[in-house]
């Protein structure tokens, strides 16, 4: 508790007062994850808001991962420290280009990653997180799978299920998305004898590299299992940190230094301060919307 700084006691403080859960996305500061009940992957906080017995969830994330804690806990407040953390990726995609894709290819179920606003939830059959995507795409009821929004995780999907056809919308991450080939080739240069553990939101170009390709929690439990010494970390700088500061005795690397989400970054600890003490931002879905996300997300959740 001496560790921490003023602001951060404060938050502590209000968390009790307020009896709040607050879950913090691993690509938020250090700091804010510090002073949080649990540090989670998309997946792991869609599981904790849908079991949350606290009136109060914060949410230290983007705006889709407050939907969707939302979405799960219907009944509960669910806060957002920064309002407009939103997600690129998620914008690239509407409910009216599902429904065309849906039109065009009729005899399709729709696989929407989480990254993506309700209302695209609420006209898909099934969400998936990374580390889920393979298992609910082997197991739907289908031969052809449209997969929204994020072309690079759909294509990675899709090379590994080779007996459905797949239909992906063309959005992306920009965030992994500006890793090139040369940014690995250069990286593996300057550091020959790492292991490299990649995020499937990488391109193909990127991933095949990989002597891991999975989720963020799947990559932060191969840095500390890998008998390797040396590792070279595909995705957002704080998982970086993160391993850097939990693994010191391990040589932990990132690849290139723009590998940042700026969104995930305006969740700062003065921001989770004021929301806590004003119990701003709250998140809203409308009923209809809600209620037809639901479906498609308790399917991710318990599949
Ligand atoms: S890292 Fe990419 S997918 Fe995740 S919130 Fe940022 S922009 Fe969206």
């Amino acid at each position: 508790m001496e560790n921490f700084n003023e602001l951060q006691r404060e938050i502590l403080r209000l968390k009790k007062e307020k009896n709040a859960l607050v879950l913090a996305h691993y690509y938020v500061p250090l700091e804010v994850q510090d002073v949080s009940d649990w540090v989670c992957d998309s997946f792991a906080m869609a599981q904790k808001a849908a079991k949350a017995e606290n009136d109060l969830i914060v949410i230290c994330g983007v705006r889709f991962m407050g939907e969707s804690a939302k979405i799960l806990s219907p009944e509960k407040t669910v806060l957002l420290p920064s309002m407009d953390a939103g997600c690129p990726m998620a914008d690239m995609v509407t409910p009216e280009d599902v429904l065309r894709l849906r039109e065009l290819h009729p005899d399709a179920a729709v696989m929407c990653y989480v990254n993506s606003s309700a209302a695209v939830k609420a006209v898909s059959d099934v969400c998936c997180t990374s580390s889920s995507a393979l298992r609910i795409a082997r197991g739907l009821d289908c031969r052809e799978i449209i997969f929204v929004p994020d072309k690079h995780l759909g294509s990675f999907v899709a090379r590994q299920v080779p007996e459905k056809k797949f239909w992906l919308h063309p959005g992306f991450c920009p965030t992994h998305h500006k890793i090139t080939e040369a940014d690995i080739l250069a990286a593996k240069r300057a550091h020959p004898d790492a292991v490299f553990a990649v995020h499937p939101e990488c391109g193909e170009d990127v991933v095949k590299y990989g002597d891991l390709v999975g989720s963020t929690a799947e990559i932060l439990d191969f840095a500390r299992n890998t008998d390797a010494g040396e590792i070279l970390i595909g995705t957002e700088s704080e998982i970086v940190e993160r391993l850097r500061r939990e693994l010191p005795e391990k040589k932990i690397y990132g690849v290139g230094s723009t590998f940042m989400c700026g969104n995930m970054k305006k969740v700062t600890l003065r921001a989770l301060y004021e929301c806590l003490r004003d119990e701003k931002y709250r998140v809203e879905v409308p009923e209809a919307e809600l209620k037809a996300a639901r479906k498609s997300l308790d399917l991710m959740v318990n599949s």
